[in-house]
């Protein structure tokens, strides 16, 4: 899929951003810097010296010795590296302009060649899991092997989940032209599709991103072109996204039939490293609180004016005198809140900045949203975002910059261990952007700024809590209905997805007919399923440990940070533990629950001020 549309033909809003793209010669000199190639012939030579010096010594009786156990997992460490240092590089450069064909064609080549490298690495897994627990659990216990050991001990978890070797090989080579292919085809469909926006007599055509940034504009009227026109452009590309979701619903049943997964979220829960009750708990707990999310909703429609708040409404913004925020300003506040938390973490996002490990300005053809890639940790993390000048942007800057911390730091243990699972990969993001908002509320004392601010923390508090609950569930349904119902059409995708907002929404807010049209762009749903309850669970448990810096004061940052060092080291609850966490403990979410549903007291008692 090409992009359809010249970029030359965009309306292209000036930002303040405009300028500050990222080098990414940290990683590369440039897309035909001969080490890429380099990089990715030495990393398939040194797996096949890998495969003919380890096969048949791992599986052997006994065990093998913690020394060749070490020796092996050290140079797959680094030849892990070697070859995902060219993917990562390549991902970059292709999220910065997907509309590139070169830098696609980049992409794949770089994924192809890393598949190969796979190839001869796939024996080693299979070997480590079949040796018995008697003889595993000393060596994941060995000194010489503790770099690797919630490695080796998690490698084992999935054991009742592997396929034979050769089938695993055929799964991972087909993987490319399978559910790789079809994750690409979304994302740059999705990014080729030019929105029309009819207001005023005129007609624009925007990229994704910026329509959906016209739902935080504080005309109506405008709100309610860019809603239509979103739906309209999702309608006309609705069949082939349609076949999308189908096709990778599908293929998600297709794995968890044949690795043994009890239904269609456990591999992601193993993948947490969190128990399904604890996930259930979670979810539960906030559809209790549903009245919370009315109650506000409620607030705002009266605070706009309005008779009826429409879907088209939930992002407009309170008052229409809102300060923006130009990108130099943005940065300034982001990296005060940062060094005022801790010098120390301070100082890394200040390397972030200066060193242009960020991209920021909007582009046409450049990937929406935004992400910190940890690249590899022998460089360093890079951030991506939309900056559009908005006071929201720079929550989403302060949100990237703390993966970027906790990625940072945590380089140290390590390819194999320096990445969390997504349970915990939210904890710094959010508490990043917990330091940010009380930074703003400081900076900004006018009651009608500190009202809209409550509000806007309030409503991503909602987005990353109930909608990440709501987007679950829906995920959850659509996996059943496609099992029982086959492959679904649009329209039966537009109900469940209606059904599973309305719960939320009550009569609240107004969900209109084109509403039902608007999974059909969600990223996430078709990137990595279930990947949405990770948020919630990141947000509330941020809740809590903002609640533990606030009665603990200094001596809580320390011991943050080094949760943050030590990256995905051991099993969230067990990390969590040491700062006197417990989110085994079902009643452990109603505190998070309990603090948003305050914070919506706060806005009640501030708007009847006013
Ligand atoms: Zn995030």
């Amino acid at each position: 899929m090409t992009s359809t549309g010249s970029p030359q033909s965009i309306t292209q809003p000036d930002s303040s951003a405009d300028g500050i793209a990222w080098d990414l010669r940290d990683l590369y000199a440039g897309s035909d810097d001969p080490l890429i190639d380099r990089d990715l012939q030495t990393a398939l030579q040194r797996a096949r010296t890998f495969e003919t010096t380890y096969r048949g010594k791992v599986h052997v009786e006994g065990g093998p010795t913690p020394q060749l156990l070490a020796t092996a997992m050290r140079e797959l460490e680094s030849l892990s590296e070697q070859r995902d240092k060219p993917l990562a590089y390549a991902s970059l450069l292709h999220s910065a302009q997907t509309d590139d064909p070169a830098r696609g064609a980049l992409l794949s080549r770089t994924h192809e060649q890393a598949t190969a490298v796979n190839q001869h690495l796939i024996f080693f897994d299979l070997e480590w899991i079949q040796v018995p627990d008697e003889a595993a659990r000393p060596l994941i216990a060995a000194p010489s092997l503790s770099r690797y050991s919630h490695t080796l001990e998690q490698k084992r978890a999935w054991k009742p989940h592997y396929l034979s070797e050769p089938e695993e090989k055929i799964h991972d080579e087909k993987t490319i032209t399978g559910r790789a292919a079809f994750v690409r085809l979304f994302e740059e469909t999705t990014s080729s599709i030019r929105f029309p926006i009819e207001h005023d007599g005129r007609t624009e055509t925007l990229s994704m991103q910026q329509t959906l940034s016209k739902l935080y504009n504080p005309d109506r009227a405008v709100r309610k072109a860019a809603a239509e026109g979103l739906t309209a452009g999702l309608k006309e590309n609705a069949r082939l996204l349609t076949f999308i979701f189908n096709n990778l619903v599908l293929d998600h049943q297709t794995d968890c039939r044949l690795r043994r997964f009890p239904d269609p979220m456990a591999s992601r829960h193993l993948a947490n490293e969190i128990r399904p009750e604890v996930v259930d708990a979670l979810m539960t707990g906030a559809e209790r609180h549903t009245a919370t999310v009315q109650r506000y909703y409620r607030l705002k429609g009266k605070l706009l004016g309005l008779d009826a708040l429409y879907d088209y409404d939930r992002y407009a913004p309170l008052f229409s005198d809102m300060p923006g925020c130009e990108w130099e300003t943005g940065r300034r506040i982001v990296q005060e809140s940062y060094e005022a938390f801790s010098p120390r973490a301070g100082g890394i996002i200040r390397e972030f900045f200066e060193k242009r490990w960020i991209d920021a300005e909007p582009r046409p053809g450049k990937r929406g949203g935004a992400f910190s890639s940890s690249a590899v940790p022998s460089v360093h993390p890079y951030i991506l975002m939309n900056y559009s000048g908005q006071l929201r942007d720079v929550m989403t800057l302060a949100h990237e910059l703390g993966h970027g911390l906790h990625q940072y730091l945590a380089r140290p243990v390590g390819y194999f261990q320096c990445g969390t699972p997504l349970t915990t990969a939210e904890t710094a993001s959010v508490f990043g952007e917990m330091l940010t908002f009380r930074r703003l509320l400081e900076l900004y004392p006018d009651p009608r700024t500190r009202l809209a601010l409550l509000c806007s923390k309030i409503e991503d508090g909602f987005a990353t809590v109930f909608r990440q609950v709501l987007l679950t569930r829906f995920e959850q349904s659509l996996h059943k209905a496609r099992q029982e119902r086959g492959e679904l059409t649009t329209e039966q995708i537009n109900e469940l997805w209606m059904e599973a907002n309305r719960p939320m929404y009550g009569d609240a807010v107004r969900l209109s007919d084109g509403y039902g049209w608007w999974w059909l762009y969600i990223g996430h749903f078709i990137r990595s399923p279930f990947y949405c309850y990770a948020y919630a669970f990141g947000e509330l448990l941020v809740l809590a440990l903002v609640e533990k810096y606030r009665q603990e004061g200094a001596a809580f940052v320390p011991k943050y940070l080094d949760l943050l060092a030590a990256g995905g080291s051991a099993a969230p609850d067990a990390l969590l533990a040491r700062l006197g966490v417990d989110v085994t403990d079902p009643g452990f979410w109603e505190l998070g629950l309990r603090l948003l549903g305050e914070m919506v007291d706060q806005a009640e008692e501030l708007a009847a001020k006013l």
